[in-house]
């Protein structure tokens, strides 16, 4: 029996160890940006429960995620347990990244359809860097769990390498509003 080919893309955000400028590295690039073929997509974040001293969450996955479906057919639907059976689902977790990499979102895709997603944030920067930080590469990381690629400027937290913006800009939703209005 034959599976269908599923498309692994890769998306690394990279920080720059000792510039405050950065580079990216895309491993491969689609032609066709592939979303979610229904727009309910569960976000199940394995890290809930890493707080830092104050209580606050390491990641501010849930917050980044609210922010994802504003003004756009995408309903994010945060979960800090598993996703439903058959639910299209983003899982988000912790690692030690290697290198200067902050963060990954790896997409599977079926032609135009993505079918999976997994995020990983990296667990020294989580520990270094401030709530600010910390949330544009959440944000960022969910974008591209939705099919988005990189944005040039910095009124995105799509920009490709870490920024102080924490959100997604009106450039992003029309995006994904084209993408998901079918
Ligand atoms: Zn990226």
């Amino acid at each position: 029996m034959l599976k269908p080919f599923v498309t692994l893309i890769s998306f690394l955000a990279v920080l720059a160890a000792s510039l405050g400028l950065a580079s990216t590295t895309t491993a491969s690039a689609a032609v066709t940006a592939p979303s979610w073929p229904k727009t309910v997509v569960y976000v199940y974040d394995t890290t809930a429960g890493l707080k830092k001293a104050d209580g606050t969450p390491v990641w501010p996955v849930k917050a980044a995620a609210e922010r994802w479906d504003n003004d756009n057919p995408v309903d994010y639907r945060y979960t800090a347990k598993p996703c439903p059976a058959g639910a299209q689902c983003v899982v988000v977790k912790q690692q030690e990244l290697a290198g200067n990499t902050v963060g990954s979102a790896v997409t599977g895709s079926i032609g135009t359809e993505l079918v999976s997603a997994t995020v990983t944030l990296d667990k020294t920067f989580g520990a270094r860097n401030s709530a600010t930080r910390r949330r544009n590469v959440a944000c960022h990381e969910l974008g591209h769990a939705l099919g988005l690629a990189h944005r040039s400027g910095e009124t995105s937290c799509m920009t490709s390498y870490v920024t102080n913006q924490r959100n997604p800009d009106k450039t992003d939703v029309t995006t994904l509003v084209r993408m998901y209005t079918r």
